[in-house]
């Protein structure tokens, strides 16, 4: 894939928290190299470098500097589109840039639910990509087509519950998470509302959580994406750690498991990216700790280059089947690396 020629990407919502992450891990990109930047008629005509908080704890790529920002409309300078957007904003932005003929890379709710468009993780359920022939047709997409990544709680929750679906079943699903504040973008959640505190509340959080996980282990089948139909619960706190959503997690399966299967199942998922060894992809999506004291947001969250779900703290749970702690980097694997993989997996099935 390395010889392919590079593919020019434009970012909606570039000087964000995840647009900053977007352009950071496009640095050097064997596929892509970033062509145009767009954000908010804050930042419409200004340079990046001049406009831009960047937060991230490395060096704004040089490249980005001086490039001016663009409206979040079409027409823009590149092959690709990929959005981080606020959803209200997202659900116009998108659709103009796939009506105009971009293929559109999505890190906002706005569309993730639409029974036409893919919420994709590459390792889970690539097969759902044979959906855009449908919705160019439902939409009147010559060319363009949008394709979603989930809610950055979702993630590490569904890369942990899908081998085990594939291979037991699963019949319910309870999670408690503990978020990172960097999930709610810049400048977010004020110091004096999260220093010494948690706040037990984060808006439509679980709402999507109680059903992303369905879409995303569901299958095509009569031109709509159909959900699968166990039960998801979900209670979502901030806490005062910087990046990783950490996740407390029960579960009851449809077929009886031991500990070493449900293990092995873990230590042995692998997909798509790892067959084609796309450069994003972690080497095992899913590691797993045994010490009884891990995961931990500053000591797991990068694994992978921030890529991997780790799990860790398995037991036998009293009331349910079993119970897990799992850890996930919410802007890496969570939006802007999520975004990434799937635009590799569009260049490898010749989709860009
Ligand atoms: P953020 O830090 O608040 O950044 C928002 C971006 O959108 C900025 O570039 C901003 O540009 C732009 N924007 C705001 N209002 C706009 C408007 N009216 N028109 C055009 N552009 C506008 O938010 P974020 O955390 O990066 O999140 C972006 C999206 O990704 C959201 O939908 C969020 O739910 C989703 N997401 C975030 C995470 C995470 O961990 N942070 C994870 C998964 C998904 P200006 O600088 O010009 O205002």
């Amino acid at each position: 894939m390395s010889n392919i020629a590079k593919r020019r990407v434009g970012i909606l919502g570039a000087t964000g928290t995840v647009g900053q992450r977007l352009i950071h891990m496009l640095r050097n990109h064997p596929l892509f190299e970033v062509s145009a930047l767009a954000a908010s008629d804050r930042s419409e005509g200004k340079r990046y470098g001049d406009v831009c908080q960047w937060k991230l704890p490395f060096e704004m790529p040089e490249g980005v500097r001086n490039m001016p920002l663009f409206p979040c409309k079409p027409p823009l300078d590149c092959d690709v589109v990929i959005a981080s957007l606020p959803s209200d904003i997202a659900l116009e932005a998108e659709a103009a840039f796939a009506k105009a003929g971009y293929p559109v890379i999505s890190n906002s709710s706005a569309y993730r639910m639409a029974e036409d468009v893919p919420l994709l993780v590459p390792e889970i359920n690539p097969d759902h990509l044979d959906i855009i022939p449908v919705q160019q047709k439902n939409r009147g997409y010559e060319k363009g087509y949008m394709i979603t990544n989930p809610n950055c709680t979702t993630i590490g929750l569904v890369i942990a519950l899908a081998p085990l679906q594939q291979r037991f079943g699963l019949e319910a699903v309870m999670m408690t998470s503990l978020q990172a504040i960097s999930g709610a973008g810049y400048p977010g959640v004020a110091s004096m509302d999260i220093i010494d505190n948690v706040i037990p509340f984060i808006s439509g959080e679980e709402e999507k959580v109680e059903i992303e996980p369905q879409k995303i282990l569901g299958r095509v089948a009569g031109g709509v994406i159909e959900s699968a139909p166990f039960l998801v619960s979900a209670q979502c706190n901030r806490v005062p750690v910087q990046d990783g959503h950490l996740e407390s997690v029960r579960i009851k399966l449809a077929q009886p498991a031991t500990m070493d299967e449900i293990r092995e199942a873990w230590t042995g998922f692998t997909g798509v990216p790892q067959e084609l060894q796309l450069p994003s992809a972690p080497v095992q999506p899913i590691v797993v700790r045994d010490e009884r004291d891990r995961p931990q947001p500053r000591l797991d969250r990068d694994a992978g280059n921030g890529m991997a779900t780790v799990i860790g703290r398995l037991g036998r749970d009293t009331i349910l089947d079993y119970k897990f702690t799992l850890i996930s980097h919410n802007t890496v694997r969570g939006a802007a690396g999520a975004a990434m993989l799937n635009a590799e997996l569009l260049v490898a099935r010749g989709m860009l």
